[in-house]
């Protein structure tokens, strides 16, 4: 397994996985796509069309190497989002997640986001260390988890996602500059 950070596993990929990854990549919306910064809104009912969703989401993330992945990124403002923190871990889905406690230290570390070109961009991001939340599951039972580590902050990550907010928002404004400068489109020199 390749080093994970926040969003994105990077890896050596063979070249199918590769394509396939890139596959994946093209169904998520990329900055800077507006509805990123739209806030979802709750689900009112489990039905066929939220067990769909976190199918297709568990489909995607996987496919494009993500550990985390949050329904506005796939276009849908609907508060859902499903990760995984770690090829040993389980996969997670949480459907209307609300934030019960944080705690621990503030902690700095590094995170990519998918809607961010993938590996693109990685930026510095400080969260609390632990993190407890509720939730329901796709099959209506409600959840309490309780986070720390990569998985505290892949919740974090996941559940801003669900407010319109993505790591430039919370990084430092030189690392917020460098991100963007990647993130532009790069103009093409013709002849002249
Ligand atoms: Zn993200």
């Amino acid at each position: 397994m390749g080093e994970v950070e926040g969003q994105v596993r990077s890896e050596e990929l063979d070249a199918e996985r590769e394509a396939r990854r890139q596959l994946a990549l093209a169904q998520v919306r990329q900055y800077p796509d507006p509805v990123l910064r739209l806030k979802a809104n709750d689900v009112e009912e489990i039905d066929d069309s939220v067990t769909g969703l976190v199918e297709r989401m568990k489909g995607l993330m996987t496919e494009a190497r993500g550990v985390g992945l949050a329904a506005p990124q796939l276009g849908i403002l609907r508060r859902v989002l499903v990760y995984q923190a770690g090829e040993e871990e389980p996969f997670m889905a949480l459907v209307n997640p609300r934030v019960v406690e944080t705690g621990g230290e503030q902690i700095a570390d590094d995170e990519g986001c998918l809607s961010l070109g993938a590996a693109t961009v990685i930026v510095e991001v400080e969260r609390p260390s632990t993190i407890v939340v509720e939730a329901t599951s796709p099959d209506g039972e409600e959840l309490r988890i309780e986070a720390e580590g990569l998985e505290a902050r892949v919740i974090q990550h996941e559940l801003d996602h669900l407010d319109g907010v993505l790591i430039i928002d919370r990084t430092s404004p030189e690392q917020r500059r460098e991100a963007l400068a990647k993130l532009r489109p790069q103009p093409v020199l013709g002849p002249t």
